[in-house]
């Protein structure tokens, strides 16, 4: 199938983008990496009336360190946050989940910024967002507001951006030490769309756990920050115990509403979190030199 018939125009700055949000309003789109919007319009299920490339925006682009944090352009794309030195020092979490985006035609493409802007319930870069406690940079003409990740995903496809807005950046503080992250996913074959996945980062000190968080994909409309489960998990200290991961397995079951879809019931969806955090947690122990049998 062909898409409908759209205008295209190649933006050199974000004015020119600006510009066409003025004009266009909701008509407009921005086209980043292409790899989700062109199947999209390929297959009719959108129709926007003007595409804004900002492929050629060198501002969007790049990693930096900057103070205590890392700074990825919304433009970079997901192969150079893979190859990045920078990327696997200061956000070891990242670098984990990176190869299960897609496989490497796609992530050769695809930028972290239409990842995170798009929203995908499955996919894993929301997750590490809300899991590193990022933040995300909206640009309009109007000027420059920042989003914590956690606040920016609303529902299915649903974030806090509005239809004049570029996503330009994603800012990553760099944990201190004793900060340990682990990242789980289940998919049918390598680099496809999760079925379920969890990102988990916390601290652990003289083998104490603490400010876990623990953010699931594939399950709910967005990436879903499980804060009841993750303070069960601290309770316990030693999360690998069996009582503390009953406690954990329980709590989750209160706290996560899986959808039912192609890939799982409700029921078996939450059992791949549950095992799933399990695996995460022992992952996160053993990194931070941990015992990893209670
Ligand atoms: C075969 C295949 C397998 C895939 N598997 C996975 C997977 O396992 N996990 C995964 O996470 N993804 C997967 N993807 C999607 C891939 O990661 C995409 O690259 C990503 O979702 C979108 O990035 P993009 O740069 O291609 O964005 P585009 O397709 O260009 O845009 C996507 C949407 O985001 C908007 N957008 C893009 N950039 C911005 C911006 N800076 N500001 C505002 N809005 C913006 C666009 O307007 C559009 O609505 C897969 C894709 C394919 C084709």
């Amino acid at each position: 199938m062909k898409p409908y018939p759209f205008k295209y125009v190649r933006a050199e700055g974000l004015a020119a983008v600006f510009q066409q949000f003025e004009e266009h309003g909701d008509d407009a789109q921005v086209l980043a990496g292409g790899q989700s919007l062109m199947p999209v319009l390929n297959m009719r299920l959108s129709a926007p009336r003007v595409l804004v490339d900002i492929n050629r925006i060198e501002e969007l682009r790049g990693i930096a360190l900057d103070g205590g944090e890392v700074r990825i352009g919304a433009l970079t794309r997901h192969r150079e946050v893979l190859e990045s030195e920078v990327v696997r020092t200061h956000l070891p979490l990242l670098a984990e989940a990176m190869p299960h985006v897609a496989h490497v035609a796609v992530r050769n493409r695809g930028t972290l910024g239409g990842s995170l802007a798009l929203a995908d319930p499955a996919a894993e870069m929301p997750a590490c967002a809300v899991a590193l406690g990022a933040t995300l940079v909206l640009r309009s003409a109007a000027g420059e507001r920042t989003v914590a990740a956690e606040d920016f995903y609303q529902g299915l496809y649903e974030t806090e951006r509005r239809p004049d807005e570029v996503l330009t950046e994603a800012r990553y503080p760099i944990a201190g030490p004793g900060y340990h992250g682990a990242f789980q996913e289940f998919a049918r074959r390598q680099g496809d769309f999760a079925v379920v996945g969890v990102a988990a980062r916390g601290r652990v000190e003289s083998g104490v756990l603490s400010e876990l968080r623990l953010v699931y994909f594939g399950c709910e409309g967005h990436a879903r920050l499980a804060r009841q489960t993750a303070l069960a998990a601290e309770a316990g200290g030693r999360p690998y115990t069996p009582q503390v991961f009953a406690a954990l397995k329980d709590a989750l079951a209160e706290e996560l509403d899986p959808m039912e879809n192609m890939h799982g019931s409700r029921a078996t969806k939450l059992h791949m979190a549950q095992t799933l955090t399990g695996r995460a947690l022992q992952a996160l122990l053993a990194r931070a030199g941990g015992a990893v049998h209670g």
